[in-house]
């Protein structure tokens, strides 16, 4: 294949992506902005083996074959609640692919470079595999969190911001010993050793961070698999990997700094670990005051019936529930009625951003009536109901009351200034962070205890 017609496939793929990335920043061009995706990809990977695979084609084609079957039956098969796991795992596959990358081609006696070529070399194959290696472990530990199969509290050990300190200096330390040595034996011991050390890094970062700050974890490690994948692409000095890679990079950089920005936290807090953890007093076990006051399906019903203004607050137990085309159903009747719904959606509200908004669309809930916290927080004092459908650490007032709180200084939906709150979940369980919640008891709020998708059911038929 000709180096022109290289190039400009691969401009026009990396063009698809930018395209791609537009697409998906709203709901009604997502579907578009995917497809670009799928085209540019396609045409990348085409290019790419056509141009650089010069044999062993069956090997490499047999095994995307599997790999393909593999990803095809895992996204058929998972669940809507289990994507931000799936979205974690995937994005260790990228730092896992870019450290094994890194020593093939540290290793491959066909590459050999001289003078400044070679401590550039050198070097992005040491920062390819380093940050491949921490995104790696980061994200199955983040993968373990999200599921559930590791307990979402931190982490803390004594002097961890110094172990961190400790860990980084020896990446650097080795990194030095690394490009200046010429013995090519010694070099591969230098760079297992800091593969080590990067592995432990990516482990402790994530296991140090606390449940309510995992949102910026995953845009970060989504970010981190991005870089990782541009140092590769220097690695093999090809130009669509490394402009895929610095998209991927800097939009999981951007999307990080919003999520710091929705749960009013510093990057560099977070990244350095043990934020989320304050070792505030109303974490777990600390009980709220007051009483608990319940409501039944018919009372809601008449509750809904006559109101003028209603905001839905969806969250994490909407998804569990599967309860999107129940409230979808609710929506549309009340509409029908004359009421004005409207969703008020948090910036972390479910496991991964944008978990709402993706559910929302699935069940066809119009995008007019959708709206970002921001846009309608000051509007509470005017709404007769509110109806927060397993949604927890994003409506709870002691983000703005408890100073020592886990989620303190976190923005929130102030569901509690309108006239009546209708809280939808199955118990008195505390939200992903572990923080108590005294909506709960406010004297406006009532419970209406069960799974959300068989309550707002009942309700449905009851309206
Ligand atoms: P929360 O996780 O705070 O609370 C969800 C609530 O849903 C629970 O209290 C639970 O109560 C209820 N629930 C669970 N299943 C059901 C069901 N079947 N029917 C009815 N209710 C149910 O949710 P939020 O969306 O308010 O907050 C998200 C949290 O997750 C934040 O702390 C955020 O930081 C964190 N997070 C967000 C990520 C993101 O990217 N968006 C990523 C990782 C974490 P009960 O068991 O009593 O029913």
């Amino acid at each position: 294949m000709s180096p022109s017609l290289i190039t400009v496939s691969y401009l026009g793929a990396a063009a698809l992506f930018i395209l791609a990335l537009g697409g998906l920043s709203t709901n009604v061009t997502a579907r578009r902005g995917n497809l670009f995706g799928i085209i540019g990809m396609i045409i990348a990977v085409v290019v790419t083996i056509a141009a650089f695979v010069t044999a062993h084609h069956e090997v490499l084609i047999g095994i995307m074959i599997v790999g393909g079957v593999i990803g095809f039956v895992l996204s058929r098969r998972v669940q809507m609640t289990q994507m931000p796991e799936l979205v974690a795992i995937l994005h260790s596959l990228v730092g896992l692919a870019a450290v094994l990358i890194g020593f093939a081609n540290f290793m491959d006696p066909t590459i050999q470079y001289t003078g400044v070529e070679k401590t550039i070399h050198e070097i992005e194959v040491y920062i390819g595999i380093a940050i491949g290696a921490l995104t790696f472990t980061g994200s199955v530990v983040a993968y373990g969190k999200l599921s559930g199969m590791i307990g979402g509290q931190p982490m803390l050990l004594p002097a961890r911001h110094w172990l961190n300190l400790a860990m980084f200096i020896g990446v650097i330390v080795i990194a030095v010993e690394f490009v200046g040595t010429a013995d090519h034996d010694q070099a591969i011991m230098l760079l297992l050793a800091m593969t080590v050390i990067a592995l432990l890094f990516g482990i402790h970062m994530v296991a140090a961070i606390g449940g309510a700050d995992m949102p910026v974890v995953i845009s970060m490690l989504n970010s981190y698999s991005g870089w990782a994948a541009a140092a590769t692409g220097f690695m093999l000095s090809n130009d669509l990997l490394i402009v895929t890679g610095a998209l991927v990079g800097s939009s999981g950089a951007i999307l990080s700094y919003i999520m710091c920005r929705a749960m009013n936290r510093h990057f560099i807090s977070v990244i350095a670990g043990g934020f989320g953890t304050s070792g505030g007093t109303s974490t777990g076990g600390a009980s709220i005051e007051g009483e608990v006051q319940t409501i039944d399906i018919p009372a809601m019903a008449e509750l809904l019936n006559n109101a003028k203004e209603i905001m839905v607050v969806p969250g994490y137990g909407m998804a569990t529930a599967q309860a999107q085309h129940a409230i979808a159903e609710i929506t549309k009747t009340l509409i029908g009625k004359g009421i004005n719904v409207r969703f008020g959606i948090h910036p972390v509200a479910g496991r991964m951003p944008g978990h709402m908004n993706v559910l929302l669309a699935e069940a066809k809930v119009p995008y007019d009536i959708v709206f970002e916290m921001d846009e309608i927080n000051d509007d509470f004092p005017n709404i007769d109901v509110s109806i927060v459908v397993g949604a927890n650490d994003t409506v709870n007032p002691l983000a703005q009351e408890d100073a020592d709180s886990p989620i303190a200084g976190m923005p929130v939906l102030e569901v509690w200034k309108g006239k009546t709150t209708v809280v939808l979940k199955r118990g008195m369980a505390a939200g992903y962070a572990g923080v108590d919640n005294p909506l709960f008891v406010k004297e406006n709020t009532r419970m209406l205890f069960g799974d959300a998708k068989e309550t707002l059911d009942a309700l449905a038929q009851a309206i």
